[in-house]
């Protein structure tokens, strides 16, 4: 790990005013430390060299608070991922999210973890994480991953970059319509979470949108009376695995009608996959098998398996078969 300045600034305008460096592919320039479980990880495999880090966890207007207003419930940055799993009223209206960071990474990990920093954490692509190997997403000319190992990798092809978003908590935050709140150089913005995440394109090699000067301040998950969630998670070995393939699924019936469904897979692109063809399928359809299986059809219309991911196809589609299952019939365990 190369030296770097440590600044602890006591607001969040003193910290945007630090975090002047536009984010690049390497992460140069000031970053942002929240819970440094993938920060430093990546500064210590000299993926990223900043030449100062600011301390966040002590900003007065950024908290690890969960509040539940009139019209849902907002989640301060700084939550981690154990308060996500524990905190009663998420596990009791929003399962997927608590049922998301209970499977992510280990129960030490899930106390350091915050929701902000699990957002922005960069793929675990095995090239990226090796810094003998250039790659595209690093600045280089190509993906070695697509002729190369791409077991772990995308089956929905939409950038130059075939490594999929690791994070749990975003599949299950997109699936419940959250909206994710920015603090930066020109003020508040707010924007839904689905739009926060982008295949990296070559003028943009990350997997964001969040501009270098900007922190995540808050997020907010609507309450819609009725809606059943869950998320589930295929990792190739019970714990401490990220996601081969992730499932949230969020269904809101009128007895054996389903009104509106929001189907999103992880570990299939390089942000979360928001499967609408299989919405279309359900949407307003009475629930039957028939129904349901061609939802899951559905959910993987236009996969491009790479040479060595095919198998994900029908582990995605047993996932969001038991989702779907489990959500439209009520009393039926996963
Ligand atoms: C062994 C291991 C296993 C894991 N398994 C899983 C898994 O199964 N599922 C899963 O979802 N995750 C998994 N993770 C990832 C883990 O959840 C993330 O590393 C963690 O959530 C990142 O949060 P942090 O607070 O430590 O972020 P940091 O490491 O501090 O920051 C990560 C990035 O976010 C930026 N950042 C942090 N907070 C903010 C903010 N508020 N505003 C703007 N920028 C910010 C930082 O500058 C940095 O670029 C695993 C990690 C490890 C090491
Ligand atoms: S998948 Fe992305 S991160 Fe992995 S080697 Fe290819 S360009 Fe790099």
């Amino acid at each position: 790990m190369r030296p770097f300045d440590f600044a602890r600034p006591s607001s969040i305008a003193e910290a945007i005013a630090l975090l002047d460096t536009p984010v690049t592919a390497v992460g140069n320039g000031t970053r942002a430390l929240a819970g440094g479980t993938d920060l430093l990880t990546l500064m210590k495999a000299d993926l990223y060299a900043p030449e100062r880090l600011i301390d966040i966890k002590r900003l007065a207007e950024l908290d690890n608070r969960i509040e539940e207003g009139a019209d849902g419930l907002t989640i301060g940055a700084l939550t981690t991922l154990a308060q996500l799993e524990e905190d009663p009223r998420v596990r009791a209206v929003f399962p997927a999210l608590a049922e998301a960071a209970a499977l992510a990474a280990t129960p030490q990990l899930r106390h350091m973890a915050t929701i902000g920093g699990n957002l922005l954490q960069r793929p675990r692509c095995w090239y990226f994480r090796n810094p003998r190997i250039p790659c595209w997403l690093k600045g280089g000319d190509d993906c070695p991953a697509r002729p190369g190992e791409n077991q772990l990798h995308a089956l929905f092809d939409v950038s130059p970059c075939v490594a999929v978003h690791p994070s749990d908590p975003a599949t299950a935050l997109v699936a419940l319509d959250a909206r994710v709140r920015l603090h930066g150089a020109q003020g508040d913005r707010e924007l839904p979470l689905a739009e926060l995440f982008a295949p990296p394109t070559d003028d943009r090699r990350t997997e964001t949108v969040i501009r270098g000067d900007e922190l995540i301040v808050s997020l907010r998950i609507p309450t819609t009376p009725g809606t059943r969630s869950t998320y589930l998670k295929a990792m190739d070995r019970k714990v401490w695995a990220f996601a081969l393939v992730g499932v949230a699924a969020v269904v809101r019936m009128d007895g054996s009608r389903i009104e509106d469904a929001r189907i999103v897979l992880g570990g299939v692109a390089p942000v979360p996959w928001r499967a609408e063809a299989a919405e279309r399928v359900i949407n307003g359809a009475d629930v039957s098998d028939e129904v349901i299986e061609r939802a899951v059809e559905a959910a993987l219309d236009g996969a491009t398996p790479l040479v060595h991911n095919s198998y994900k196809i029908p582990l995605a589609k047993a996932l969001v078969r038991r989702a779907l299952g489990s959500l439209t019939s009520p009393g039926i365990r996963l």
